[in-house]
């Protein structure tokens, strides 16, 4: 693919998106966007600081009025015009994706992106959906009813396995309810969500509404919660990052919404249709180079189907074609960075004591050998009580165990600490119907693994956090809902008084 843009220009006046203006930092330290897949360095940028992350807030803080006094009306008007834009800018965002996050472009062509847009108009129409409970006379005496309001100015932190998906998914939501935001990216890959502020900006959303603070968590993203104008934290990251953020938000008594790690059981029953389970395995485990926190990480297969998966799933990754994330026909890119990489390998490596390596576990060479590539890597016969069995790797490696019983597989599946998201296959529907009841996790799907729509809540049980991203559940987290309560008696003195102070009404 040409080199659509070139980012040095692009993002020429810095790496900030305050108030509808790009902005350098002001941390005084700067950071180099690399390209993970050549270790060239791309773009350098100054990194905010907490004076960055308070001027957004003022931003957005000074917006609010205004947008959450906008009809729902006009502002799924506004998110139905961002859609097109996203829609007319398509290739610019694929490019820019698969360019800061190594991901093959296919996938950011037809994934990240049409996810977004998608998204985008799934929001416009929501906006005009806000519902309650019906008004009513709940007590003798007086009607209630229930308004659902926006709360206010929402921080958002986000992760760089798809940096334009997660942007979208805590902004859309959030605007779409008539809140504002601040949301800060992760500092490695910012390019997606400065394109998504700006096109917003294009789209007609005032100036203040979606703010952009590019610095690093500890100074900016630890201001962005703690700071004392945001009524809402949405993290997406990791568990042992989000558990930081929630000590800082519990002390602020700030809303909470962490989308956090997974480690997704993968589990084939016996009668399961051998070949998509196989072919399943590969796409849930290696989308995005394995990073991606829904991904297939653990394969429990029963007994009788064990061998032939095992031997299915080694042919199969070996068939994967390592490359140019800009070759059309490039299955797996690199990793985010080669200090991922490293951490990957070390996973594997540190495994190798004590399970078999099936195939992969190590970075190719030749061509490839300046990226942070990582072979697919199938490891068997690991302890269920291992690292590489209950760590998260967030890389492009798949361990596979055994069971016998089905209560043995559920077991199996959900002894780890996270729930995020899990799948079953098997063809029947009583197995299907007790996998999808026992699994404890916030997705289940039935003889697939990865599929997400805009209509369907995205989120963890357990450690892997709470709350919802997409559907109209998210609009649980980005408002609140206020009881209003008329008197329809018009009485000075009230039954009701009696019980505070003098007697019965005569
Ligand atoms: P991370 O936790 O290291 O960082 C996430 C974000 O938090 C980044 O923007 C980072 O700069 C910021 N951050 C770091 N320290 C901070 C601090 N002290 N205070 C405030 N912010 C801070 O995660 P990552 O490595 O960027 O992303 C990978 C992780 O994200 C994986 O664990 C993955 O499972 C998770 N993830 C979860 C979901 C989900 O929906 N549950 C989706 C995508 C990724």
């Amino acid at each position: 693919m040409a080199n659509r843009f070139q980012v040095r220009d692009r993002f020429a006046g810095g790496a900030q998106f305050i108030g509808g203006r790009p902005r350098p930092g002001t941390s005084g330290r700067t950071h180099a966007v690399v390209n993970p897949a050549t270790g060239e360095e791309l773009y350098v940028y100054e990194l905010a600081g907490p004076a960055d992350v308070d001027a957004a807030v003022a931003a957005a803080r000074e917006a609010f009025p205004g947008w959450s006094g906008t009809t729902p009306g006009e502002r799924s008007d506004a998110l139905h015009r961002l859609a097109a834009v996203l829609a007319e800018q398509a290739d610019d965002f694929a490019y820019a994706e698969s360019l800061q996050c190594g991901k093959p472009i296919k996938l950011s062509t037809e994934f990240d992106v049409p996810g977004t847009i998608d998204n985008t108009a799934f929001f416009a129409g929501a906006a005009r959906h806000l519902q309650g409970a019906s008004a009513g006379e709940y007590s003798a005496d007086h009607t209630s009813y229930v308004r659902r309001e926006p709360i206010g100015v929402v921080g958002s932190i986000a992760p760089w396995n798809y940096p334009l998906q997660m942007a979208a998914w805590k902004i859309l939501p959030a605007v779409a309810a008539g809140n504002t935001i601040v949301l800060k990216p992760a500092e490695i890959t910012p390019f997606t969500s400065l394109m998504f502020a700006r096109a917003a900006q294009e789209a007609g959303l005032p100036d203040g509404v979606i703010n952009i603070v590019t610095g690093a968590g500890p100074d900016a993203g630890e201001r962005l919660v703690g700071h004392p104008d945001v009524v809402m934290t949405s993290f997406t990251g990791s568990t042992a990052v989000g558990k930081r953020v929630a000590e800082i938000a519990t002390a602020t008594v700030t809303r909470l919404h962490l989308e956090l790690g997974g480690k997704a059981p993968f589990l084939v029953f016996d009668d399961a249709d051998l070949e998509a389970a196989v072919h399943g395995a590969i796409a849930g485990s290696l989308i995005n180079g394995g990073q991606d926190c829904t991904a297939a990480t653990r394969a429990y297969v029963q007994r009788p189907l064990y061998d032939a998966f095992v031997s299915g799933v080694a042919e199969l990754m070996e068939t994967v074609r390592l490359g140019d994330p800009f070759d059309p026909a490039t299955d797996l890119g690199p990793l985010i960075s080669h200090t991922h990489r490293d951490r990957v390998a070390g996973f594997v490596d540190r495994a190798r004591g004590h399970a078999r390596i099936v195939t992969g576990g190590e970075a190719p060479g030749g061509a490839w050998k300046d990226g942070a590539y990582y072979r697919p890597t199938l490891v068997a016969d690991a302890a269920q009580d291992s690292e590489i069995v209950q760590s998260e790797v967030f890389g492009p490696v798949l361990v596979v165990l055994p069971f016998d019983s089905d209560d043995e597989g559920i077991r199996l599946a959900n002894d780890t600490p996270y729930g995020l998201a899990a799948s079953a296959w098997t063809r029947d529907v009583h197995r299907a119907g007790r996998a999808t009841r026992e699994l404890r996790a916030g997705c289940v799907w039935v003889n697939d693994h990865i599929p997400i729509i805009s209509e369907m809540p995205h989120g963890g049980y357990k450690a892997s956090g709470f709350g919802k991203d997409m559907s109209a559940y998210s609009f649980e987290e980005y408002t609140q809902v206020k009881h209003v309560m008329y008197d329809n008696t018009a009485v000075a003195r009230k039954d009701w008084h009696r019980t505070i102070f003098g007697d019965r009404p005569q």
